[in-house]
């Protein structure tokens, strides 16, 4: 009976997983959905802790080790996710998804120690505990470098020989594991360790060199990592609902890989094989010194917009820095009320996460139906008057099209050059994630409004309302 009532709670858990996440696809239903898969894994873990038995029958006993775990994590957790501003939110959950894979690691370390005769145990089962650490430590090693790569801390490194050196700790750590599965050796307790340090070299190597623009690209293949290296943990321990969260976590992570492979113009094998980045080398090849460039004032930018027949909106990274969201909301508003149709152009890789603009101007009520996505909105530019860019930079930079030294080459950007004129809206001419200049700011039809997005936002509304 116990054990069916535990079966039930796997059931509930998968289905709201797989709610959940369908609901995470639209910005209206996401915070719903989002609680809904919460409280799923909570009826799965309550379950667990009270009604699971092992093959002897006996319960778990160590409560005040799962509930000092649990007190502990849900604290951090809780004061973290308080705590944090949301444009610190992509590194977070780059940390968050390193904790997955230590998680999935920490579980093939112990259950391998629980092993008393190694060549007793099936071939399968050693094979998921071995999967299990060396994606698991990867995934938890390449996220806390993107971690500090997110936040400024550690920066793009890479040496000769780097990608050689890489793809040999990977083979090492995938030929040790094959060694020991099969050959049993007595020094097995010894050598997983061997593997475990190699895959999180690996982890750590792979990621440091990865440059500017491809790091979408990477932080959405390690989150598919994490999802695999959790779907090991379900297999070993034959958990239904810890299966279905891993391989959701994994399939959704690879999906949005090959998205993202494919907004970057790059394929999945280049990633996979770690031969590309740019980093620092080719970050210093495009900064190269450009012309003059001219400013507007804010009344002059307001009049621009506000007697514009269609005006375009690009938000950027800069955006989210000046939480300036609803304050553009606000200006959009203005502008439709004085018969101007406004749209907003998404870049996918803008800001620091996958889908970071549409969770910014969801959260100030920006309809949905007012973002057009790159090619949609590449399409739209040249009946365009004005394009209003907010703290957007590489996602905008032409050197993606023309510039073949550019770390962004090849990355497909928003033709904003095609409108008849374009604003920028930065604080400096400093450049942005990928550190290189953007000759877009020289051109005839741009100009700058240097400022803080949020008082730049503020101050033109001011002006709209008073035209
Ligand atoms: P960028 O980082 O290229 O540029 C942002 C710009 O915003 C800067 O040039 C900065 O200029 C400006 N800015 C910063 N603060 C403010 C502020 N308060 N007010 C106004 N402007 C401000 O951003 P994009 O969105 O164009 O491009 C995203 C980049 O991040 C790409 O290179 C992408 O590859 C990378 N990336 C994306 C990830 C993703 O998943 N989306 C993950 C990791 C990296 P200034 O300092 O002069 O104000």
């Amino acid at each position: 009976m116990e054990l069916n009532i535990l079966t039930l709670c796997y059931l509930i858990g998968s289905v709201t997983f797989i709610v959940g996440l369908k609901m995470l696809s639209n910005p209206a239903t996401a915070r719903k959905g989002n609680w809904i898969a919460a409280v799923g894994m909570g009826v799965a873990i309550v379950g667990t802790i009270f009604l699971y038995r092992d093959d002897e029958g006996a319960r778990l006993h160590n409560y005040a080790w799962i509930f000092g775990g649990i007190a502990i994590g849900a604290l951090i957790g809780t004061l973290a996710a308080k705590k944090v501003k949301m444009t610190a939110m992509p590194e977070m959950v780059s940390m968050f998804n390193g904790m997955g894979g230590a998680c999935a690691a920490l579980i093939s370390l112990i259950e391998f120690g629980h092993i008393h005769d190694i060549s007793a145990e099936p071939v399968g089962k050693l094979s998921i505990i071995f999967a299990g650490l060396v994606i698991g430590s990867v995934s938890f090693a390449g996220s806390m470098i993107a971690w500090g790569k997110l936040n400024g801390k550690v920066k793009d490194f890479d040496f000769p020989g780097q990608h050689m050196l890489n793809n040999i700790l990977l083979l090492a750590a995938i030929g040790l594991s094959s060694w020991i599965i099969a050959t049993e050796p007595a020094s097995a307790p010894q050598l997983i360790y061997a593997v475990l340090g190699m895959a999180l070299l690996y982890g750590v190597f792979f990621v440091l060199p990865i440059g500017g623009a491809d790091m979408p690209v990477v932080i959405s293949l390690l989150n598919s990592f994490t999802g695999i290296a959790a779907a090991c943990g379900g297999f070993l321990y034959n958990n239904k609902v810890m299966l279905t969260g891993g391989i959701l976590v994994g399939a959704a992570g690879t999906l949005l890989t090959i998205l993202m492979c494919r907004a970057m113009n790059r394929s999945l094998m280049n990633v996979l094989i770690g031969s590309f980045g740019g980093g620092n080398k080719a970050a210093a090849a495009g900064a190269k010194q450009q012309g003059s460039y001219k400013e507007i004032s804010l009344s002059d930018a307001a009049v621009v917009m506000a007697y514009a027949n269609k005006v375009f909106i690009v938000p950027g990274y800069g955006l989210a820095v000046a939480q300036a969201q609803h304050a553009c909301h606000e200006l959009e508003k203005l502008l439709e009320a004085k018969g101007v149709e406004v749209k907003y152009a998404i870049h996918p890789v803008a800001g620091r996460m996958p889908g970071h603009m549409n969770v910014l101007l969801a959260e100030a009520d920006v309809s949905y139906d007012k973002l057009e996505e790159m090619e949609t909105a590449n399409e739209q530019f040249e009946s365009t008057d004005v394009v209003l860019i907010l703290g957007a930079n590489d996602v905008v930079n032409p050197a993606a099209k023309t510039d073949p030294s550019s770390p962004i080459y090849g990355m497909p950007i928003l033709d904003v050059e095609l409108a008849k004129a374009v604003i920028v809206n930065k604080r400096s001419m400093k450049p942005g994630y990928a550190g290189i200049e953007n000759d877009l700011f020289f051109q005839k039809k741009t100009s700058m409004l240097f400022g803080d997005a949020k008082k730049v936002l503020q101050d033109l509304a001011t002006e709209i309302k008073s035209l």
